[in-house]
C-alpha cells in the first residue's frame, strides 16, 4: 500500500540539497510577502584613492532584516529573487535608498550600486532606474553601476544596448568580480566599460604568492593602456596592501579600509575626511 502511495512521487530526503532548497522555498515566500521597502536597507563600502589620499565613493551593499527569517545574505536572497522574478522590485526599492543617501553627500563622491543579471537583460526597467536618478535631480556622473560577467554573459547584445544607454546618460559602468569567471579577457574588448575591480581571489593570495602578485599587475597596467580605472576588491591585511601599494591601483575597497557600514558611519568618515582636507590646507597656509 505504502508503495502504491508514493508512486510517482519525489521522495525528499534531508539532505543539505533538501535543506537548501526549503530554505530558498521560505525566502521566495518572504519576498513576495513581507514589507520589503521596510525590511531591506543598504551598507556603504568606501572606495579608497590611495593616489588622492581620499574616499571617492562607497559600494552600496543590500541587506535584509526578515521579521520570519531573520537576517539572510545578499548572495543568498538576490539569487533567489533573480530565479523568482522579483528582483527588479528590489533593485529599484534599494536603488531609492541609494539615491536618497547620496544627495546627503558632497558632490565629489559617488555611489557605486549592483545590478543583476535580469536588470541588465530589460530595457524598460533601465530607463525607469534612469527615471529615478532623473527625479532625484542628482547628477548621473556621481552614479556607477557595477555587473559581473555571469550577469551579461547570456545576452551579451542586450547587455551592452543596456550599458550603452546607461552610459549615454552619464552613469559610469565597472565589471565586477573581474576574474573569477571564465572568459574575462573578451568581456573588457566587448563592453563599454568604465572600471574594472580584481576579484578578492587574487587579492587573497598575493602575500602567498608571486604568481598572484604578477597577475594583479598585469591587470592593473593592462586597465591602465586601456584607459579603465582599477579597484582592487577585498584588501583586508596591511600585508596585502604593501605588496599592493606599489602597483598603484586607483581605488582600494576592502576591510583595511572600512567594513559595510550604515548611511550614517558613511555621512561621519566624509565630513571627519572633510576636516582633515581643511586641517591640511590650513597647515599648508602657515607653512608658506
Ligand atoms: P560584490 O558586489 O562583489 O561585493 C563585494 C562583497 O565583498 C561584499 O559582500 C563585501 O561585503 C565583501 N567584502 C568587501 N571587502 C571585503 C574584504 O576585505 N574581505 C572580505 N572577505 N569580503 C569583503 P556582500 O555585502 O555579502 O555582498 C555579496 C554580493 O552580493 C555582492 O558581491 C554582490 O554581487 C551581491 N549584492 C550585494 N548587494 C547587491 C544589490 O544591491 N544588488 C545586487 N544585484 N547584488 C548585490
Ligand atoms: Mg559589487
Ligand atoms: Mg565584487
Ligand atoms: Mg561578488
Amino acid at each position: 500500500k505504502a508503495k502504491s502511495q508514493f508512486r510517482g512521487q519525489c521522495v525528499l530526503f534531508d539532505t543539505a540539497e533538501n535543506t537548501e532548497m526549503k530554505q530558498a522555498i521560505a525566502i521566495e515566500r518572504e519576498l513576495r510577502e513581507g514589507n520589503l521597502a521596510e525590511e531591506l536597507y543598504l551598507l556603504f563600502q568606501p572606495q579608497y584613492s590611495p593616489g588622492e589620499n581620499r574616499v571617492l565613493s562607497f559600494e552600496a551593499l543590500a541587506r535584509w532584516q526578515s521579521p520570519k527569517l531573520g537576517r539572510v545574505g545578499p548572495d543568498q536572497f538576490i539569487r533567489v529573487a533573480e530565479r523568482s522574478g522579483s528582483i527588479q522590485k528590489l533593485t529599484s526599492i534599494l536603488f531609492q535608498k541609494g539615491l536618497a543617501e547620496l544627495a546627503t553627500w558632497p558632490q565629489d563622491v559617488s555611489l557605486s550600486f549592483n545590478l543583476s543579471a535580469r536588470d541588465i537583460s530589460d530595457q524598460a526597467f533601465i530607463l525607469s532606474l534612469l527615471g529615478q536618478i532623473m527625479k532625484s535631480e542628482l547628477s548621473p556622473s556621481r552614479i556607477e553601476f557595477e555587473i559581473t560577467e555571469t550577469a551579461v554573459m547570456s545576452d551579451l547584445v542586450t547587455a551592452t544596448n543596456m550599458i550603452e544607454i546607461l552610459r549615454s546618460s552619464g552613469c559610469k559602468i565597472a565589471l565586477d568580480d573581474f576574474g573569477s569567471g571564465y572568459s574575462s579577457f573578451g568581456y573588457l574588448d566587448q563592453l563599454p566599460l568604465d572600471k574594472v575591480k580584481i576579484d578578492r581571489s587574487f587579492i587573497r593570495r598575493v602575500p602567498h604568492s608571486a604568481t598572484s602578485r604578477e597577475i594583479v599587475s598585469g591587470i592593473i597596467s593592462l586597465c591602465r593602456k586601456l584607459d579603465l580605472r582599477c579597484v582592487l576588491e577585498g584588501v583586508e591585511t596591511e600585508d596585502e596592501m604593501t605588496l599592493l601599494e606599489s602597483l598603484n591601483p586607483d581605488l582600494i575597497q576592502g576591510y583595511l579600509y572600512g567594513r559595510p557600514m550604515s548611511g550614517d558611519d558613511a555621512r561621519r568618515m566624509l565630513s571627519d575626511q572633510q576636516v582633515s582636507a581643511a586641517i591640511e590646507a590650513s597647515d599648508q597656509l602657515i607653512t608658506a
